[in-house]
């Protein structure tokens, strides 16, 4: 997580409207103008209903993420004002292509396509270095100032429609639509010198930040072979990261210098998380039978961790849930569990998989009852929170809700069920705050201000029986309605002067 609300609003507010950069004459963008049009870009994501909050692959994502940003920060890539300016936030997409890619501000987007064909964390976070050094070298100022014509609305629109486009809702469709982004796409595409560097200096991060180097040499090798087979369809990643000449000789020296075997032991770990992007990447009915298929006829080897019968089995399992068949979901995820129980990660995360399928098929106490609910995890606080709520026990939702939220303001999912559990207490004015600091997480200030003008008629005229109004809620409602109205204003400003 980045900047809270107040954190984003003072930052809104060291950029008075007056000192807006003019894109025009040439300067090259403010970190907060770029910021600015990263959020309105990130606004629009979170409203697509591909987005996709998975606190079980978000995790796993931070837990690359997380230190390739401080591998940045120790080489001095990421310095202190960016850190600060930016949001640095991986936004998912539950969409089945092959792309990961840079936005202004600081957003990175990932589809789950990606998450789902790389075979180890070193080559994710080969990929994620590369977009993360886009970022820190400032390669989409320096893209804009070379489209000075352009008002940074049209580029967050333009950026948009090829993102829109870059999807495969079907395969016809997509190639029609996939020529008009191409066209757009060029106009947009770095240049082959800063891919060049968006190689170097990701590659560096990412070995400073501990990961075997042969996952960037590997993912070369991925892309080399699927650009070799033509499949540019499923690939929008290639298509902005051509590999030209000079990025896989660039490629082969450093290989030369690691001088190892191309791939990497293959983590159990990785794979269950692979096999659950394969499935959220809306695979469609006829691959979640296929998986379930599968799954009913692995035969585990061995005593050691037997890597591919675990991702086999959890893709069933959880395909069998998104079909609803709770008894064959159960099925697999015990033998899933019979084959994880002696590493403690491994065993999490299919205990967490055994209780998404109990939540799924309506058993609270089963759910409940596979939920370490002390766990310190995201996962289990989402699922927690919402057991709890269920079973009556609101208040205890609330009691680790409540320092979350404080800890991670831009943690829209926590706030909305931060929401739910007062709304189960009847704490009516506070459920509503919670509702608009959801909104606000997602950058929808408008939305946020509907919620804030609801509190505040609250205070102003209680329901009948609704008992006396809290002081320090209304005045903390009052202070918020201030802000955002604030940040409103700014986002006015920016249309009005774009
Ligand atoms: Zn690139």
């Amino acid at each position: 997580m980045g900047l809270g609300p107040q954190a984003a609003l003072a930052q809104a507010r060291a950029t008075p409207a007056a000192q807006l950069p003019s894109l025009g004459d040439g300067s090259s963008m403010t970190t907060s103008a770029e910021r600015r049009l990263g959020e309105r870009i990130a606004r629009e994501i979170y409203r697509d209903p591909d987005y996709i909050d998975d606190p079980v692959l978000v995790e796993y994502v931070q837990s690359i993420w997380q230190p390739l940003l401080n591998a940045a920060r120790q080489r001095g890539e990421l310095t202190e004002e960016l850190d600060q300016r930016f949001a640095w936030e991986v936004l998912m997409g539950a969409d089945r292509t092959i792309n990961a890619f840079a936005l202004p501000g600081g957003y990175l987007g990932l589809h789950l396509g990606l998450l789902g064909v790389v075979t180890s964390p070193d080559e994710l976070a080969s990929v994620l270095g590369h977009e993360l050094s886009h970022v820190t070298q400032r390669h989409i100022s320096r893209m804009m100032e070379s489209q000075s014509k352009a008002m940074p609305w049209m580029i967050g629109a333009m950026i948009l429609g090829v993102l829109a486009a870059s999807k495969s809702p079907d395969a016809a469709n997509a190639m029609v639509v996939g020529g008009q982004a191409a066209a757009v796409q060029n106009q947009l595409n770095f240049s082959r010198d800063m891919e060049r560097e968006a190689d170097r200096i990701g590659y560096g991060v990412m070995t400073q930040a501990g990961f075997d180097p042969i996952g960037f040499v590997s993912m070369f090798e991925k892309l080399q072979q699927a650009s070799r087979i033509g499949d540019n369809g499923s690939l929008p990643y290639l298509r902005t990261h051509p590999l030209t000449t000079e990025r896989i000789a660039d490629m082969q020296s450093r290989q030369a210098l690691d001088a190892r075997p191309v791939h990497a032991p293959p983590s159990a770990l990785h794979a269950m998380m692979a096999a659950r992007a394969r499935v959220l990447g809306n695979p469609g009915i006829d691959m979640l039978r296929a998986w379930v298929a599968e799954a009913k006829a692995v035969h585990p080897t061995g005593p050691a961790v037997d890597v591919r019968s675990i991702a086999v089995l959890y893709a069933g399992a959880l395909s069998a849930l998104h079909q609803r068949d709770f008894a064959m979901a159960r099925n697999l995820v015990v033998r899933l569990q019979a084959l994880t129980t002696t590493d403690p990660a491994l065993a999490r995360i299919s205990r967490l998989l055994a209780a998404e399928i109990e939540w799924g098929a309506g058993d609270v106490p089963a759910t409940a009852a596979l939920l370490d609910l002390q766990a310190p995890g995201r996962p289990e606080l989402v699922l927690g929170s919402q057991v709890r709520t269920r079973m009556g026990q609101a208040t205890d939702a609330i009691a680790r809700l409540q320092p979350w939220v404080a800890l991670h303001p831009r943690d829209g999912t926590a706030w909305q069920l931060l929401a739910a559990a007062y709304t189960a207490q009847d704490q009516t004015l506070r459920a509503i705050r919670a509702e608009a600091e959801a909104q606000v997480a997602r950058l929808d200030y408008a939305g946020a201000m509907d919620r804030f003008r609801a509190a505040q008629d609250y205070v102003r005229k209680p329901p009948p029986g609704s008992g006396p109004v809290d002081d320090i809620e209304a005045s903390i409602i009052d202070t918020r309605t201030r802000q955002i109205q604030a940040l409103l204003k700014e986002q006015a400003l920016d249309k009005a002067n774009n």
